[in-house]
């Protein structure tokens, strides 16, 4: 791509599509402030929008009734544009809570028993989604390339389709895609594989997911021709690439500094210099949160001597707090912690810290480098940015991954220790051996994974993104233009 974007002649933008927006807004005494949203796919775009400029084109939610159609964001110092798409209430209810939180969401981490496979939600999906397509059309100008990101808006690119012939569109499907018996559960799979065949370019994370998308669309989509070793789908006279590109994250706002190094010891400090294991989720029953903290018990049982000598520090930031499975889940977990808690604690010693908000990544961090052990272990997980970032903090090589082999992030960072996390025992037993690991083993695992993870960093995930849509026929000379690129190239990390 820098080299594509060298040769780039004329200026063409970057437009991103996303159900979240990258900003919430709140209105201060000083007027509104803009303050980055938590997640996976907005840690990941946002700083590279922040230093390239573009359009991103997302849902707007009633809070933000107030605010202009347009807005050129971050407030404080803008550089992009925020084109929002007003939705109405029962219209967010059925396609964001509905369609894409109880339907594919469930579907695609194999939880297919949770779906609620309703037509009222699907109606509402597909209108949704045609009125992003909608605004896509509008924001963007010929020649400009267009970005829909996850299952939200799987139908998009073939509206992009129709309405913009000649667009350039990928799709990045942020989650797992599960195997062809699950997907094909869906009523609607014909239309969700039809609508994500619209786009020039499709990736997932790795290639499970992608082979599994491709043996989907080789089941249920009649005349569609698959070609899995190319990695390319011939559908009604279009081709589709199929990629796995594993996310990668800005690993410059990982890299601790002296006022996260200085917050890190004083956090040590309060933890009394025990060792701490950490977990940081969004409160999801994908996350296998219950399971890790009865796995955390386990240990306890299993490993007398550890007791009084370790925390443990558990994360979980809000999330989809009106689907009645959240809520379910939020209970189930407070009710896990305050059983082991009760089982364990002594006078001077509560086992498990659980913290239930969302913290800023600048808080994040000290946790980062103040955990002996992360301990990452969600039952089915696209990717798992949490375990790259503990790796990219850890420049000092202190510390020990454990990882859910059920996570997308497992197929890249194979020097973690891998394990099952629904096998409490095989959980238990690894925390007692990352916790006795000698500090040359640890250094070496982490800089093994170091390498992996500060190369494919998320500039070169976009890099690969954007040159899926300049294969074959598609001309390098027409790549979008990084804002204020003297060269061409932008630099990294910004
Ligand atoms: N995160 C955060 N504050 C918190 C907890 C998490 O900013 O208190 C961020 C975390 O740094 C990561 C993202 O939320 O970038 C979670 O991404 P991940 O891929 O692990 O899971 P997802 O939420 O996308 O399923």
């Amino acid at each position: 791509m820098r080299a594509a974007v060298g040769r780039a002649q004329g200026r063409r933008g970057l437009i991103v599509a996303s159900f979240r927006s990258p900003y919430n807004f709140r209105l201060t005494a000083g007027g509104w402030v803009s303050e980055r949203t938590v997640g996976g796919l907005v840690s990941a775009l946002e700083p590279v929008l922040k230093q390239w400029g573009g359009t991103w084109v997302a849902v707007r939610s009633s809070e933000h009734a107030d605010l202009p159609a347009h807005l050129d964001v971050p407030l404080e110092q803008p550089s992009f544009r925020l084109v929002w798409v007003g939705l109405k209430e029962r219209e967010v209810s059925h396609f964001y809570h509905g369609f894409s939180n109880r339907v594919l969401w469930p579907l695609c981490h194999d939880f297919w028993e949770r779906c609620h496979f309703r037509q009222d939600y699907w109606r509402d999906y597909l209108g949704a989604n045609a009125r992003m397509a909608q605004s896509l059309g509008k924001a963007s100008a010929p020649g400009d390339w267009i970005w829909v990101h996850d299952y939200h808006l799987a139908l998009v690119p073939h509206m992009l389709r129709k309405l913009l012939p000649k667009s350039r569109v990928a799709l990045f499907w942020h989650i797992p895609f599960p195997p062809a018996e699950i997907f094909g559960l869906l009523p609607w799979r014909r239309h969700l594989l039809r609508g994500l065949l619209g786009a020039d370019g499709v990736a997932f994370h790795v290639p499970l997911w992608k082979n599994h998308f491709l043996e989907t669309v080789s089941r249920y989509l009649p005349g569609a021709e698959v070609d899995p070793d190319a990695g390319r789908v011939l559908y009604e006279g279009r081709q589709t690439w199929v990629e796995a590109i594993p996310i990668g994250i800005d690993v410059q706002s990982y890299q601790p500094t002296a006022e996260h190094v200085r917050r890190s010891l004083q956090l040590r400090r309060g933890l009394r210099k025990r060792q701490v294991i950490l977990g940081v989720d969004r409160l999801d029953y994908t996350k296998g949160i219950v399971q890790r903290l009865e796995a955390f018990g386990r240990f306890l049982q299993l490993y007398p001597e550890f007791k009084r000598r370790v925390v443990f520090v558990q994360i979980a930031v809000p999330s989809r707090t009106r689907v009645p499975e959240y809520v379910e889940m939020t209970r189930s977990i407070e009710g896990t912690v305050g059983r082991i808690n009760g089982q364990f604690t002594t006078e001077d010693w509560v086992p498990i810290r659980y913290i239930y908000r969302s913290l800023p990544t600048s808080e994040l961090i000290p946790y980062y480098l103040v955990a002996d052990v992360a301990l990452v272990s969600p039952l089915r997980d696209g990717m798992n940015l949490v375990a790259k970032e503990y790796v990219a903090a850890n420049a000092e090589g202190k510390g020990v991954l454990i990882l859910s082999e059920f996570a997308g992030a497992a197929q890249d960072l194979k020097e973690a220790l891998l394990v099952n996390p629904l096998n409490v025992e095989e959980v238990a037993h690894t925390l007692g051996l990352a916790l006795r690991m000698k500090l040359a083993e640890k250094a070496e695992r982490m800089a093994r994974l170091r390498e992996r993870v500060l190369r494919r960093d998320v500039f070169w995930w976009v890099e690969q993104n954007l040159g899926l849509l300049s294969r074959e026929g598609r001309s390098a000379a027409s790549a979008p233009v990084p804002r204020g690129a003297a060269d061409g190239s932008p630099s990294r990390g910004a």
